[in-house]
């Protein structure tokens, strides 16, 4: 029989206690990170190592520590030890109840401990908790689900379950056997019993120990396997996304953030830019002149640093020959090698650009044409062309007599305002005396010339001629004949035949405008001449009678509107008839123009002369009194009879007699006012002609 002092137990407990409590927290230290629930058990052993030493200390410290506080933790302690175990097994388990059962406990305990002190319950009480508590325990161990953990926890659920029947056999043992009122008294059960935790608390941090670091091990493989199919994955998705790289058909580069400089970039990227790999790697995006307008990178970089990424952002780039080409942007920032990059993607929409803005100036042409004359359309469209081409001279000349004369017609307003001084407008120039520009009429096709210092055929420049230093010409064809010649020049870059397309496509509408617009002109004009046709004598030129009624009616509406005063002479050349009989109708035709012209010399400009029929001829004086009237048709009269034309051809003296009239209020119409003119001068006739007689009321 064993008879050890039980407070040397219960000392050595203690001690077993800390032992545990040590190996828990290096546990702890070790995989805090990894696993839950560690420092709860580590916790549970540092309880009961306190707890053991308050117990063990009864008689020497107060009750209240030694029985109150001392089971108080060792009860908790192994509330903790359950609640660390289902933490590190991820059982999750509402712990309510527990607390409410440890609540109830340190009531009883304390009430067995001052109100009916006996320390016979408080064992049983004590021996009910934990068997409470570690049956839950081999509960959760018996009821875990996953394969590994359920392997892992065997020993622990024998050492539990050793536990329970260890915590039973004392409930049993304190109900039948008295306890007496010593704890500390010598009984071998309660030694057993001591050692028996003693063993129990230290092969199960033995196990947990073995279980942590299994699990451990479990789990470092787990992650060996999964960084490798990280890495595998990562591999994966590395080539997926080099093969995607090299292989886009729209350019794409990675290049530093901070100066633009092209870590890579793909074979669309140097097609598009017409840089080759080893001039591309290593240099700037800068350096290769990528952006037209250089600013423009800073603004991209700008947006970048704020937002990370951008998406479609048109900008003009260059490429390594110096063409112009419309680019659309995306980018984003990446990370490489700690240093912030962009991954970018262009897309050459030139050709696209190219076609919306040929549309726009089709359009733009059409409708300046209608209010604008030919050479202002040929500058617009040069204008327009030049923008274009990014030319900075050009011109339009008209070809003439089969292409064998040229006809300067038209340059760009940059071109006559800058550079061109020395050639004219409309001065002709033949083809065989035209420069290298002549060369697309003598060759009926479109020419470039990319290095005109160097063509041998050429003519030199006039003074006052921009330098030039490459031109592009295209003739226009209409029915297979050159109509005209278009050519720009001084692009930054070479022209090609993207150029030429362009020109053609803008010239050959502006050459249709054209014809249009002169076909319009040549109606237009020969509508202002049936209109003068219709409203002139054809003998004498003057206006004929259609002409003087419709003017002379619009002259009696304004003295009426004004109250001005108007009179109109009517006359009519004696015995003409006689003239006819005699000299001829000839003469007779040339006796009317020759009294026509005399009339309308002798006049003013605003007066209206008109032939009113036969050889009566009427003149119309705004703003002329009867008397002013009078005076005038007597000078008329007088010129007519002098008339040094009809006396030299015709050897006669021709006279005519002269009716005036003035307008009055009750004057309706020209009608009427004619009728009165007419009644003086016949009048005239009768008085022995020859004369001027006015009209009268006594005459009406
Ligand atoms: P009076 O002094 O009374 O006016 O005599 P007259 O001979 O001028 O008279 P009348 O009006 O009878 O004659 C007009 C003539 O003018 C008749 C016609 O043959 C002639 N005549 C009319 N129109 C033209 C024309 O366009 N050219 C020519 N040569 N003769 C014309
Ligand atoms: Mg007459
Ligand atoms: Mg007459």
């Amino acid at each position: 029989m064993l008879n050890l002092d039980l407070r040397t137990v219960l000392l050595s407990y203690t001690l077993c206690n800390l032992i545990c409590a040590v190996v828990t927290f290096s546990l702890w230290r070790q995989n805090r990170s990894r696993f839950g629930g560690l420092g709860l058990c580590m916790t549970n052993f540092l309880l009961n190592f306190v707890g053991i030493l308050l117990l063990s200390l009864r008689g020497i410290i107060s009750d209240f520590l030694s029985i109150v506080l001392g089971n108080t933790l060792l009860a908790a302690a192994t509330l903790l030890l359950y609640m660390g175990l289902a933490k590190f097994l991820e059982r999750k388990i509402n712990q309510v109840h527990n607390y409410i059962f440890l609540g109830l406990y340190v009531v009883l305990q304390s009430w067995f401990t001052y109100g009916n002190p006996d320390l016979q319950y408080r064992t049983i009480l004590f021996s009910v908790v934990i068997v409470f508590f570690i049956g839950q325990i081999v509960w959760m161990l018996f009821t875990i689900h996953d394969s590994f953990i359920f392997t892992i926890i065997k020993e622990l659920r024998i050492i539990s379950i050793f536990y329970v029947l260890l915590g039973v056999g004392r409930i049993i043992y304190a109900s039948v056997i008295p306890q007496g009122d010593d704890l500390l008294k010598t009984r071998p059960f309660e030694t057993y019993v001591f050692l028996g935790f003693q063993v129990i608390y230290v092969s199960a941090t033995f196990y947990f120990f073995l279980m942590v670091n299994k699990r451990l091990v479990h789990k470092l493989e787990a992650d060996i396997v999964e960084r490798r199919n990280t890495e595998s994955e990562l591999l994966l998705s590395q080539e997926k996304f080099l093969k995607a790289f090299i292989n886009s058909p729209d350019p794409m580069l990675i290049s530093r953030m901070e100066d633009g400089l092209i870590l890579d970039a793909n074979e669309a990227f140097e097609r598009l830019v017409g840089h080759n790999r080893a001039e591309v790697l290593g240099s700037t995006t800068l350096k290769l002149g990528i952006w037209a307008n250089p600013d423009e990178r800073a603004k991209v970089i700008k947006h970048m640093e704020t937002f990370g990424r951008l998406r479609e952002y048109e900008f003009l780039g260059r490429t390594k020959e110096g063409q112009v080409i419309n680019l659309v942007y995306s980018g984003e920032t990446i990370i490489i090698n700690s240093e912030k990059c962009l991954i970018s993607i262009l897309q050459d929409v030139s050709s696209q650009k190219v076609s919306e803005r040929i549309v726009q100036i089709r359009l733009d042409l059409w409708e300046y044409s209608s209010d604008h004359s030919i050479i202002e359309l040929m500058t617009r469209a040069l204008d327009l062309l030049e923008d274009l081409t990014f030319s900075k001279i050009s011109f339009f000349h008209v070809v003439l007599d089969d292409g064998k004369d040229l006809l300067l017609q038209a340059w760009s307003t940059r071109t006559k305002e800058i550079f061109c001084k020395a050639e004219g407008e409309n001065k002709h120039y033949s083809l065989d005396k035209a420069g290298v520009w002549g060369d697309s009429v003598r060759e009926r096709r479109p020419v470039i010339h990319n290095d005109y210092a160097k063509l041998a055929t050429k003519n030199g420049l006039p003074e006052g001629h921009a330098p030039v230093i490459r031109e592009l010409t295209v003739p226009i064809f209409y029915k297979n004949k050159i109509e005209a010649v278009l050519g720009v020049g001084n692009k930054d870059s070479e022209y090609t035949d993207k150029d030429v397309a362009l020109i053609e496509n803008v010239s050959s509408v502006v050459w249709t405008i054209i014809r249009q617009k002169q076909a319009d002109d040549k109606i237009l004009q020969l509508n202002e001449k049936l209109e003068s046709l219709a409203m002139t004598d054809e003998l004498t030129k003057i206006a004929n009678r259609r002409a003087f009624f419709i003017k002379g009616a619009e002259e009696i509406t304004r003295a009426r509107r004004y109250h001005l005063p108007l009179s109109l002479i009517m006359l009519d050349i004696d015995r003409f008839k006689l003239i006819n009989d005699t000299l001829g109708h000839d003469s007779g035709d040339f006796a009317l123009q020759c009294v026509a012209t005399t009339l309308v010399e002798g006049v003013r400009e605003v007066d209206i002369v008109g032939r009113l029929g036969g050889e009566e001829f009427g003149v119309i004086l705004p703003n002329t009194k009867i008397e002013d009237a009078k005076k005038l048709a007597e000078r008329l009269r007088i010129a007519i009879a002098d008339n040094s034309d009809l006396k030299t051809k015709l050897k006669l003296d021709i006279t005519a007699s002269f009716g005036v009239a003035e307008y009055l209020v009750q004057i309706k119409n020209l009608d009427e006012l004619l009728k009165n003119s007419d009644t003086a001068m016949y009048k005239a006739k009768n008085g022995g002609r020859n004369r001027v007689e006015l009209f009268t009321s006594e005459l009406g």
